[in-house]
């Protein structure tokens, strides 16, 4: 009884920590919103931005996404601050297609709405739209890494509209 209060009161701390992060990393989550509304849009005549926000905020209330956010968003940052030794610093850095686990780790946050999520993931992997698209390109930069953020951010998006999915599904 007590542990489940006390983890209730602290979720929404730990979901604005992750949630000042992502902003620090130039995400707001009205950008994934709008990811989600164009992921789901097709399947849900009428979904509306203030939805897709509602289901967003959602996914980032669990504690498995925010632990992915977290270590995620901290290995981007630390290749950047040069604290990673060789070779994870490089792979992190170019963004090293055959590394992976960058994707792997975001798997574990759309694990937490089933299948649907998986689908879901690997089309915005794929086509790379709106702010996913962004994130790439800044992350070429020589300093910055985005490694984890492109598909942490898809990831969020992905998950959300799976919640959606199984929310409107007729
Ligand atoms: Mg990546």
């Amino acid at each position: 009884m007590s542990t489940t209060n006390e983890n209730r009161l602290n979720e929404p701390t730990k979901r604005d920590i992750v949630v000042q992060m992502l902003s620090e990393r130039g995400v707001e989550l009205h950008e994934i919103a709008d990811l989600t509304l164009f992921l789901q849009k097709p399947y849900v005549p009428e979904l509306t931005f203030e939805i897709c926000l509602d289901h967003i905020e959602r996914v980032v209330m669990k504690r498995e996404v925010q632990n992915a956010i977290l270590t995620g968003l901290e290995l981007d940052i630390m290749a950047e601050k040069g604290h990673l030794d060789e070779p994870l610093r490089s792979m992190l850095m170019n963004d090293y297609g055959l590394y992976g686990i960058d994707e792997v780790l975001a798997l574990a946050i759309v694990n937490v709405y089933g299948s649907i999520g998986f689908t879901n993931f690997g089309y915005v992997d794929k086509l790379k739209p709106g702010v996913i698209k962004r994130i790439d390109e800044e992350g070429k930069a020589p300093d910055k890494c985005n490694t984890f953020l492109d598909d942490i951010v898809g990831a969020i998006a992905a998950a959300a509209a799976s919640s959606i999915a199984h929310r409107y599904a007729k």
